[in-house]
């Protein structure tokens, strides 16, 4: 199902480098928007640290968010020193292959299914990285405060979080 994620995680520290590299995962493409940052445009200091380790630990991140905001994901990029691209459309396929190419720019390697993408939105994030065949990794959202948009959709992104959730637990 496109709408469902492979794995999900109350923030995205808590996405360990053992989780990574238990599922091949080399590379993650990273959402900005109440993913990295809040509405108020702060990093968690966390966030800060865990992508500092894991870069480290040799995963390739690159960023990617559909904001049309440069100096905000700019700002974010700069911070944790990441690549970065913004509106990227996302669900749409080509913001995401400019930052797979990014990656492979990194380590030829890397291929699509040895990259997560981490985000907060089912369709946007899930939906687009389930279109490339990616590991799609949802993140609880850092802030409640949405735009307004993005909290028109969050009622039926609760209910397939649900609906996942229940068809996990009954197949273990
Ligand atoms: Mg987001």
């Amino acid at each position: 199902m496109l709408v469902y994620p492979k794995q999900y995680f109350e923030k995205i520290s808590d996405i360990t480098y053992e989780f990574l590299k238990e599922n091949h995962i080399q590379a993650l493409i990273l959402d900005v928007d109440n993913t990295l940052i809040d509405l108020d445009k702060n990093i968690p200091k966390e966030t800060i640290q865990w992508c500092q380790e894991i870069k480290k630990k040799g995963i390739v991140c690159c960023i990617l968010s559909n904001s049309n905001k440069k100096q905000k994901v700019e700002m974010v990029a700069k911070t944790l020193e990441l690549p970065f691209f913004y509106f990227g459309a996302k669900p749409l396929k080509k913001g995401f292959n400019k930052a797979i190419q990014e990656i492979q720019r990194e380590n030829k390697q890397i291929t699509n299914k040895n990259i997560a993408a981490v985000g907060d939105q089912i369709f946007t994030d899930i939906i687009g990285a389930n279109r490339l065949h990616l590991y799609p990794i949802l993140v609880r959202p850092i802030a409640e405060k949405d735009i307004w948009i993005t909290r028109l959709k969050r009622p039926l992104e609760k209910y397939l979080i649900r609906k996942w959730r229940a068809k996990q637990k009954k197949g273990k």
